[in-house]
């Protein structure tokens, strides 16, 4: 078996579709391999160079989370196999990171980009961050 339990690093983004799109392919090869799907949420939020850790602005940003992931839900459901849904806070890559460590993922598929507007980095700094650090393969989708 490639893997046991993928990791989706999940924003949201086009590809972060098409990453979740792979992971469940990946996942089709056989009914045993788990996935958990993770939304980080950046708490406290960076606005220029003030850092904001209002309580409301705290749970606005999840409730955002929340309803990203909710979106995936019936994606989710279609498959075979055991999924999990996460929200994290914090620093997007070191919370993947964290997540796959603690969770024994030996997978994590991402997309090379996301919801930032600056493309011309041929990767994101989530990815490039995960990729570089990460200890496990990352499938990255492009
Ligand atoms: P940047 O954020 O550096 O401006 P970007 O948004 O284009 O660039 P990344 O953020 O690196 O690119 O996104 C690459 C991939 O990383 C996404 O397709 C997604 O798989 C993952 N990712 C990014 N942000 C998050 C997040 N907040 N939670 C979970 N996964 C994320
Ligand atoms: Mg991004």
């Amino acid at each position: 078996m490639l893997c046991s339990r993928i990791l989706v690093a999940y924003d949201g983004s086009e590809l972060g579709n098409k990453a979740l799109k792979t992971a469940i392919e990946l996942a089709k090869a056989n009914e045993k391999i788990e996935m958990d799907v993770l939304h980080v949420v950046e708490v406290p939020v960076l606005y220029g160079e003030f850092l904001v850790a209002e309580p409301n602005l705290r749970e606005t940003a999840l409730k955002y989370g929340k309803e990203t992931l909710e979106q995936i839900k019936d994606t989710l459901d279609a498959i075979p196999n055991k999924t999990r849904t996460f929200i994290g806070e914090g620093q997007p890559a070191q919370t993947i990171l964290d997540h796959a460590q603690a969770n024994d993922c030996d997978l994590i598929v991402m997309g090379s980009r996301g919801l930032g507007a600056f493309k011309e980095l041929f990767l994101g700094s989530v990815s490039h961050n995960v990729a570089q650090q990460s200890p496990v393969p990352v499938f990255i989708v492009k």
